[in-house]
């Protein structure tokens, strides 16, 4: 049977940083970082989202600045809102909670973000310096699984990677980030030949397809790590990875759990980008 990477201990290593990073920010600048939170919207995965983080947030001690809208916005109303948080020096992050609501164009609004300030991780700069190796901000959920297995001193250099899904929020920075650490990355998406073949080449398997117990054992190889990024409700209200847990549990050495792997870590790394990013805004 697997060990069981839980993201609990992992998240919690973080998060401790991160508060005694914000008590010295306050100590040395007179500053509490603060991360703007739009929410455009009332998708209620994304408020349940938001909570955590404002919840998260209040932990460690960084402030937030709720900018609500439930009845919808403008997309132009939300590139002034943005242009204000850019030119706001009380607003250290701005955390824009996707998904936008339907005609919104995403990647404008993001890209209007300065990219100091984006937190997430998506600006094409910050996306751009992580491919040249000088990452600056890593956008959180693939930061997250970096830290899981660095947390559970999963070794990297050499391995065999294979990353099944190719986001511009999960799948290609995390690639990126394996390949700074030394693996042999290959990327899989839903065109791929033989994915089982592909995957049970992975000494590190990591899975981000959203598409519930897509991997079986069949694409394990025995004594492999296998990262589930996936989040989906099944019909009968249950959460689920993109892995089949108990089907991979036999073969991996280890596994995160869905829900208590991924997930938990993805909101300690927006605190940490969050405090980091008011470190470097006020040379702190
Ligand atoms: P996207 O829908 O943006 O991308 C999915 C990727 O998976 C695409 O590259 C797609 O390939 C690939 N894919 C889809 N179906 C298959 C298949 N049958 N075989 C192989 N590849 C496939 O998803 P995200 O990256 O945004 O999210 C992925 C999952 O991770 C979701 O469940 C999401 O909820 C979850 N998630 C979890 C987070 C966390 O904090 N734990 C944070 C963010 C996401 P192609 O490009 O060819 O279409």
């Amino acid at each position: 049977m697997a060990t069981i990477l839980y993201g609990k201990p992992a998240a919690e290593a973080v998060l401790t940083d991160v508060k005694h990073e914000v008590e010295e920010v306050t100590r040395i600048r007179g500053v509490t970082p603060t991360l703007a939170v739009v929410l455009i919207g009332r998708d209620v995965g994304s408020t349940i989202y938001v909570d955590r983080k404002r919840s998260a947030a209040a932990d460690t001690g960084i402030a937030t600045r709720d900018h609500l809208f439930p009845d919808g916005l403008t997309e132009d109303r939300a590139l002034t809102l943005v242009r204000e948080l850019n030119a706001d020096p009380g607003v250290h992050g701005i955390l824009v909670q996707l998904p936008l609501p339907k005609g919104m164009n995403e990647g404008r609004v993001l890209e209007a973000i300065s990219p100091e300030k984006d937190v997430d991780g998506f600006h094409p700069e910050n996306l751009g310096r992580l491919m040249l190796g000088t990452p600056t901000m890593v956008p959180c959920t693939p930061a997250g699984i970096m830290a899981i297995l660095d947390h559970y001193e999963i070794p990297l250099a050499g391995k065999r990677a294979v990353v099944i899904g190719r986001s511009r929020i999960v799948g290609k920075p995390v690639a990126q980030l394996l390949l700074a650490r030394d693996c042999t990355v290959t990327m899989a998406h839903s065109k791929t030949r033989d994915l089982p073949g592909v995957a049970r080449q992975a000494d590190v398997l990591v899975v981000a397809t959203g598409r519930a117990r897509l991997v079986g054992a069949d694409y394990v190889k025995e004594g492999a790590t296998v990262i589930d990024v996936g989040i989906n409700r099944l019909p009968t209200g249950k959460v689920v990875g993109d892995v089949d847990f108990d089907a991979v549990a036999s073969r991996a050495s280890a596994i995160t759990p869905v829900p208590g792997g991924v997930g938990l870590m993805t909101v300690a790394m927006l605190m940490r980008n969050t405090v980091r990013a008011c470190r470097q805004q006020t040379g702190a």
